[in-house]
Protein backbone atom coordinates (compact mmCIF):
# COMPACT_ATOMS: atom_id res chain seq x y z
CA UNK A 1 0.00 0.00 0.00
CA UNK A 2 1.25 3.47 -0.64
CA UNK A 3 1.28 6.21 2.22
CA UNK A 4 1.08 9.99 2.11
CA UNK A 5 1.82 12.39 5.14
CA UNK A 6 -0.52 15.34 5.43
CA UNK A 7 2.70 18.19 5.28
CA UNK A 8 0.07 20.53 7.19
CA UNK A 9 -0.29 20.01 11.04
CA UNK A 10 -3.87 19.28 12.13
CA UNK A 11 -4.95 22.06 14.76
CA UNK A 12 -3.69 19.16 17.98
CA UNK A 13 -0.76 19.76 16.09
CA UNK A 14 -0.49 15.36 14.59
CA UNK A 15 0.57 15.22 11.07
CA UNK A 16 -1.61 12.36 10.07
CA UNK A 17 -0.49 9.70 7.51
CA UNK A 18 -3.11 8.30 4.88
CA UNK A 19 -2.62 5.17 2.25
CA UNK A 20 -3.79 5.84 -0.77
CA UNK A 21 -7.45 5.24 -1.52
CA UNK A 22 -7.90 7.09 1.42
CA UNK A 23 -11.09 9.22 1.09
CA UNK A 24 -9.98 11.95 3.59
CA UNK A 25 -7.05 12.48 1.54
CA UNK A 26 -5.89 16.10 1.84
CA UNK A 27 -5.49 17.92 -1.78
CA UNK A 28 -1.90 16.91 -3.60
CA UNK A 29 0.08 19.69 -2.66
CA UNK A 30 -0.59 19.31 1.21
CA UNK A 31 0.81 15.95 1.08
CA UNK A 32 4.10 13.98 0.69
CA UNK A 33 4.76 10.43 -0.99
CA UNK A 34 6.33 8.26 2.18
CA UNK A 35 6.38 5.26 0.18
CA UNK A 36 4.90 1.34 0.10
CA UNK A 37 4.35 -0.31 3.44
CA UNK A 38 2.92 -3.67 4.18
CA UNK A 39 1.34 -1.67 7.01
CA UNK A 40 0.68 1.60 8.85
CA UNK A 41 3.17 0.68 11.40
CA UNK A 42 5.93 0.45 8.98
CA UNK A 43 4.83 3.52 7.26
CA UNK A 44 4.27 5.26 11.02
CA UNK A 45 7.78 4.66 11.83
CA UNK A 46 9.16 6.42 8.31
CA UNK A 47 6.67 9.17 8.72
CA UNK A 48 8.54 10.08 12.48
CA UNK A 49 11.99 10.17 10.65
CA UNK A 50 10.59 13.59 8.89
CA UNK A 51 7.37 14.55 11.58
CA UNK A 52 7.69 13.19 15.35
CA UNK A 53 3.69 14.33 15.94
CA UNK A 54 2.89 11.99 13.25
CA UNK A 55 -0.31 9.73 13.41
CA UNK A 56 -2.36 7.32 11.61
CA UNK A 57 -5.39 8.72 10.18
CA UNK A 58 -8.68 7.68 12.04
CA UNK A 59 -10.24 6.47 8.66
CA UNK A 60 -8.04 4.61 6.65
CA UNK A 61 -4.87 3.65 9.26
CA UNK A 62 -7.47 3.28 12.94
CA UNK A 63 -5.04 0.63 14.01
CA UNK A 64 -2.40 3.58 13.76
CA UNK A 65 -4.42 6.08 15.28
CA UNK A 66 -3.68 7.20 18.55
CA UNK A 67 -5.92 9.88 20.37
CA UNK A 68 -4.40 12.99 21.16
CA UNK A 69 -5.49 13.97 24.80
CA UNK A 70 -3.19 17.06 25.35
CA UNK A 71 -5.75 19.18 23.88
ZN1 LIG B 1 -6.79 8.54 5.83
Amino acid sequence: MKYYIDIKAQPNGDYEIHTKECTHLPIHKNIKYLGEFPNCKEALREAKKYYTEANGCYYCSSDCHEENFDI
